[in-house]
């Protein structure tokens, strides 16, 4: 059986001074302690408590950016998707919006907080292998860019609930490439035994068949490998190489094709990875794709949101176990999932100045979740840190409040969005009262104490 402990690394830990130097959103202030751009956390933490979610806005413009940059320069006319399940808080979402970014939604939910954050449905993308009819109904009435099909069943659902309310849905079609994306199995996507995305090989038929049916206009196609890829860009290229090949053929034989869908997956350096660059992405698509000369999208999530954000929590204690210490957090499995989830490691730093500076020795950190899978990290080089040490868990803006849940009754954290000097609260602490108030006790067992 697999370990439910993080995963052990054969290089050492990026120290403090490092993991700050590859992040120019945070720094170690002197007086103030750990800034995230021009706001103290200790601030917001003591303001708003713990644990708390914190987003930089000025570092999802300046990734949004960077992206949008590299894919101009390339000689490329792209469009950027932004995949609304890294991070769905609606402030979040309006600082992409106002820089011009489209989304990628998955469900009704994301839909409808995308299109509350401003984004309109001209540059929305609903993906995903199982929509239902009134998801479909709902992204065909808003009068969305495009629907990715993710199955033959589902073409035939897409037109007939197009049809039934009069309307073409335009439709991409997402080929399971069968690339080996080479990131964790469970953000695995590309290969022919992952649940996503046509068979390559059913491709071509499926296409046609979508324009001879009356509720749908065939776009084009779609790919998406998988999450977090780091391990270069072969995966990327034989998925791109194998689209270009599809749509050169459905051209060939008088099919329309519009415009390519290229997913997202771009990793981040969590710890010492080294993933492409944007320059490096937008390379490979302008040597497979540019060819045919049409416009491309991109739907990245964790790239532009995972550096914008940290999540903060307070030590709760210190327990010092037989051979092991054991820093206890106000934070849990329930609120960042990565490291039980995926075995993720994420920099852990903490606030206050004097401990950015401390003498260091090895700390397990883990939360009050009980679950033993309820670890952040074991054997990390920590200070002392005393009940009510503040710490930050570093690249927490994507996967991390969207994956959260109230295991434990705990209620959901806070957000806040921080804006240069300016900071403020975009979702308050869930209250124990709202975690227990929309559930109805049945009339028959009584009204209780
Ligand atoms: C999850 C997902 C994305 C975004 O993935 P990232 O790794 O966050 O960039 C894009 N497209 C589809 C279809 C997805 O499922």
């Amino acid at each position: 059986m697999a370990s439910p402990l993080p995963a052990v690394h054969d290089t050492p830990d990026p120290d403090f001074a490092e993991l700050l130097a590859r992040r120019p959103q945070l720094k170690a202030h002197a007086l103030d302690g750990l800034l995230m751009d021009e706001v103290p956390l200790v601030q917001i933490a003591r303001a708003v408590g713990t644990p708390s979610w914190v987003y930089s806005a000025a570092t999802l413009r300046r990734r949004y950016g960077a992206l949008r940059d590299a894919l101009a320069e390339a000689g490329l006319d792209a469009s950027i998707h932004f995949a609304a399940k890294a991070n769905d808080s609606l402030a979040v979402l309006r600082v992409l919006a106002a820089e011009g970014a489209g989304a990628d939604v998955v469900s009704e939910g994301e839909l409808r907080a995308a299109r509350a954050a401003g984004i309109p449905a001209g540059r929305i993308v609903f993906s995903g292998v199982g929509k239902s009819h009134r998801e479909i109904a709902l992204a065909l009435e808003e009068g969305i860019l495009q629907i990715n099909a993710e199955s033959a069943e589902e073409v035939e659902r897409i037109s007939e609930v197009a049809s039934a309310i009069g309307r073409v849905a335009p439709v991409s079609l997402r080929i399971n490439p069968d690339v080996d994306a080479r990131t964790h199995a469970k953000i695995s996507t590309g290969l022919a035994e992952n649940k996503f995305g046509i068979a390559y090989t059913d491709a071509a038929a499926l296409y046609a068949r979508m324009a001879s049916l009356p509720g749908i206009r065939p776009i084009g196609l779609a790919v998406h490998i998988g999450s977090q890829i780091t391990e270069g860009m072969a995966g990327y290229r034989a998925a791109y190489s194998r689209v270009a090949e599809l749509a050169q053929a459905l051209i060939g034989r008088g099919l329309p094709v519009e415009r390519l869908d290229c997913g997202g997956g771009l990793g981040i350096p969590y710890r010492d990875e080294v993933p492409p660059s944007p320059a490096a992405l937008a390379g490979a698509i302008k040597a497979t794709l540019g060819p045919l000369g049409l416009p491309v999208m991109l739907e990245p999530g964790r790239w532009i949101a995972g550096p914008a954000g940290v999540l903060l929590a307070s030590v709760v204690l210190q327990k010092r176990g037989q051979n092991r210490r054991f820093v206890v957090l106000d934070a849990a499995m329930n609120d960042l999932v990565r490291p039980a989830m995926y075995d993720a490691w994420h920099g852990i730093l903490p606030l206050a100045p004097d401990l950015l500076h401390a003498p260091l020795s090895p700390a397990d950190v883990v939360g009050p979740v009980c679950e033993s899978g309820d670890t952040f990290t074991r054997g990390r080089a920590l200070p002392d840190l005393p009940p009510g040490a503040l710490v930050a868990f570093l690249d927490a803006g994507a996967y991390g409040a969207t994956m959260s849940s109230t295991y434990n009754a705990r209620p959901l954290a806070a957000e806040v969005l921080v804006d240069g000097h300016r900071w403020a609260v975009t979702r308050p602490r869930q209250t124990h009262e709202a975690l227990l108030a929309n559930q109805v006790m049945p009339e028959w067992l009584g009204a209780g104490a």
